[in-house]
């Protein structure tokens, strides 16, 4: 056994230091950035917020209103291909989402769909640790060397540049800290996040990779930090869930003055498990949980927020671009209460 004594931080324990800035209005802050990927070798532009892959969150309905803010979504992986290319979605803003066994349904929604549609691919397991999850990109990354491919989750620096290595241009970033997840609960494994992406970041850096921060933003201040702190890519599940672009018209029809509560689970819990995969294997256990959130109707007001608490820590800090934030981010620790 062995303790690493350096202090980890979570969102939480930190606030942006504010600086002097020449700016005259949050108006002036350009929140798109164009980044290059290493692997497949091109452009990827737009405003790097990220729908998660849930299905209460990254539907497609979800994709087409964020895609008109020029932000992403990572499509939950239980579309079928006729769902697919039924709805053309958008590749500049659209990751397919695919699970460790669906080597064959890649190949397959890659052939039947354009370029245009699916360019983009995300690995998604829980645990990215595996030796499995390794072989797994290089695979996908021979298959297919011109598509964008994110893949994770790991929390750490060494795991990062495993993937990027392995073929990945965006390595997934978060193990526990997301609204829905029971990881760090149930088998308390885990690493304080925002330490997370600042160590992850830098290693992403270090090959030309890129990395996206998933999980455990709770406020749009959450996702400045996580942008402060090195992010290319912040994804976001809770915050964009509960509106109308993601909950179930069923869900929608029961609405009431008195409540206006929505369910959203995370994808390793009971519900998605017995809604997907018939249930919890034996030797499992149920790594999500059941959250009610608000009903928020249409998402382009909650884009507006999270994008004007973006604009306004980039003028507190004196960044004309979100780009530059993460360079004029001092993070000053709060005193523990
Ligand atoms: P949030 O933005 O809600 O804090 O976090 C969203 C992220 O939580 C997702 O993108 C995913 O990485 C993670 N997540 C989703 N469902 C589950 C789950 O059932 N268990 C765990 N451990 N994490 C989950």
């Amino acid at each position: 056994m062995r303790i690493e004594a350096d202090r980890k931080l979570d969102f939480a324990d930190v606030l942006i230091r504010p600086k002097r800035s020449g700016l005259k209005s949050r108006s002036e802050v350009e929140l798109r950035r164009t980044f290059k990927t290493p692997h497949a070798k091109i452009e990827i532009s737009g405003v790097p917020v990220i729908a998660a892959n849930m299905d209460r969150v990254g539907t497609l309905k979800m994709a087409a209103a964020l895609a008109g803010h020029e932000m992403f979504t990572a499509l939950h992986k239980h579309y079928s291909i006729p769902e697919l290319k039924q709805a053309k979605i958008s590749g500049d803003f659209s990751f397919i989402t695919f699970g460790i066994e669906d080597m064959n349904k890649i190949d397959a929604v890659m052939d039947e769909l354009k370029d245009r549609e699916a360019n983009k691919i995300c690995l998604d397991v829980a645990n990215g640790y595996t030796e499995t999850f390794v072989d797994f990109i290089r695979d996908v990354r021979k298959h297919h060397p011109k598509k964008i491919i994110m893949a994770g989750n790991v929390a750490t620096a060494d795991m990062t540049e495993a993937l990027i290595l392995a073929g990945a241009d965006i390595v997934k970033v978060g193990i526990g800290p997301g609204s829905a997840c029971m990881t760090r609960a149930m088998t308390g494994v885990g690493y304080p996040q925002l330490s997370s992406i600042i160590e992850c970041a830098d290693a992403a850096h270090g090959l030309g990779g890129l990395m996206c921060a998933d999980g455990g933003c709770r406020m749009p201040g959450d996702v400045a930090k996580a942008f402060g702190a090195g992010a290319d890519f912040v994804m976001l599940g809770g915050m964009l869930a509960g509106h109308t672009e993601n909950v179930p018209e069923e869900d929608l029809k029961n609405l009431s003055k008195n409540d206006n509560m929505i369910e959203y689970y995370g994808m390793s819990s009971e519900e998605a498990m017995n809604k997907y995969s018939g249930g919890i294997a034996k030797h499992r256990a149920s790594e999500g949980r059941v959250v009610k959130v608000e009903y928020k109707g249409d998402v382009k007001d909650t884009v507006r927020d999270i994008l004007g608490g973006i604009r306004s820590a980039c003028t507190y800090v004196g960044a004309s671009r979100l780009k530059e934030l993460s360079k004029r981010t001092t993070f000053v620790i709060k005193s523990a209460v």
